[in-house]
């Protein structure tokens, strides 16, 4: 079994809505292990093997009934929409994803398709998704499948983790969903529920750790096709019932076994920080993208940099809402810069700006 996960970035719908949403940065390069961290779970008390097994038949039974029907999650899904739908997970919630997704397989329900396709599409269809630098990442993932690999999506792990965007979690997922290998996949709920139910904490350390990476694997069920199983379960529990902020124990299927619960559910050792949105140059950015998608022509840069003295009405919905938000003039010129510097927007010869491709 070889290592994938990942793990990291904060997550704005964070978990609650995460429900998917496999927190992560979007290259996935695996969390530098604290030694601090890691030192204390290296003395967490590691569950016996007949506490582990109940739990593989709890977990698994629980996600049989419970699980949501995820078009992805379908008996004939294809490795492009898995990857496509790993893109979309990262830091956006499923309700989120779903509508944008399904428009995607309509789009381009191949790699190929995609590949066809200019960056400017991806970044307009990305929508409102957030980071749509993964839009980028995707589209240029589906141009090197198409040039190195038939327009199939490869099913060996080291030939996904050398597509552009992909991460050591993404590998990983796409591995495991896709084709039913036998790899640990960690994600953010995923570390919660191991946090809680094994190791007695109300949250994971912040940064991963090898421990903790150790101890999942540990918990993998032999055969490949529990394993698989065992890790989309474990997602789905912490994703719809051990919750960050309410975890609903009462109808949690280890509360038995649950090892903070045990403990008398003992207070975090550090309060998460939300993520700030308003004010913030995403907010900014991204209500800007949102008048670049929805023009019909260039854009004016003034529009762009001064919305609320503007005359120009090319995108009235979007230009209100970035209006709306009173972003100052410097922070909006930082923002168009980064835009383009991204490749999330171009300028025309006459300065007006649009999306890429
Ligand atoms: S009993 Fe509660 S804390 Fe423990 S794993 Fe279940 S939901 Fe999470």
């Amino acid at each position: 079994m070889r290592p994938r996960l990942l793990k990291g970035e904060p997550n704005p719908g964070t978990d609650p809505a995460h429900y998917s949403g496999h927190v992560m940065n979007f290259s996935n390069p695996p969390a530098a292990p604290s030694e601090q961290a890691d030192a204390a779970a290296d003395h967490a008390p590691w569950p016996d093997p007949d506490t582990v097994r109940t739990m593989h038949r709890h977990i698994i039974d629980w996600f049989t009934w419970n699980a949501r029907d995820l078009p992805w999650r379908a008996p004939d899904r294809t490795p492009w929409q898995v990857m496509v739908s790993e893109f979309m997970l990262q830091q956006t919630p499923v309700v989120r994803v779903l509508p944008q997704w399904k428009r995607w397989m309509q789009l381009w329900p191949e790699p190929s398709d995609l590949a066809s396709a200019t960056t400017g599409d991806a970044v307009r269809e990305w929508g409102r998704l957030g980071y749509p630098r993964r839009a980028l990442r995707l589209h240029a993932a589906a141009v090197a499948i198409v040039e190195r690999h038939g327009g199939e999506v490869p099913s060996d792990y080291d030939e996904l983790l050398a597509l552009p965007g992909v991460g050591s979690y993404t590998a990983a997922a796409v591995s495991v969903f896709a084709f039913g290998d036998r790899q640990t996949v960690i994600d953010t709920n995923i570390r919660r529920v191991q946090a809680r139910a094994i190791s007695g904490k109300a949250l994971p350390s912040k940064g991963l750790t090898a421990a903790e990476t150790r101890l999942a694997e540990s918990l993998m069920p032999d055969d490949d096709a529990t394993a698989v199983r065992w890790n989309i379960a474990v997602m789905e529990l912490g994703a719809l019932v051990c919750t960050a902020k309410s975890p609903r124990c009462d109808i949690c299927p280890v509360l038995d076994q649950c090892a903070w619960v045990a403990a008398g559910r003992p207070e975090p050792e550090y309060v998460p920080r939300g993520q700030a949105w308003k004010g913030t140059d995403r907010q900014a950015r991204g209500a800007m993208m949102a008048v670049l998608r929805e023009a019909t022509e260039p854009v004016p840069p003034e529009a762009l940099l001064s919305p609320e003295r503007t005359a120009w009405k090319g995108a009235p919905h979007a230009m209100e809402q970035l209006r709306a938000i009173g972003a100052p003039g410097d922070q909006l010129e930082r923002c168009l810069e980064g835009l383009v510097r991204d490749a999330l927007a171009s300028r025309d010869p006459e300065g007006r700006v649009t999306l890429p491709g």
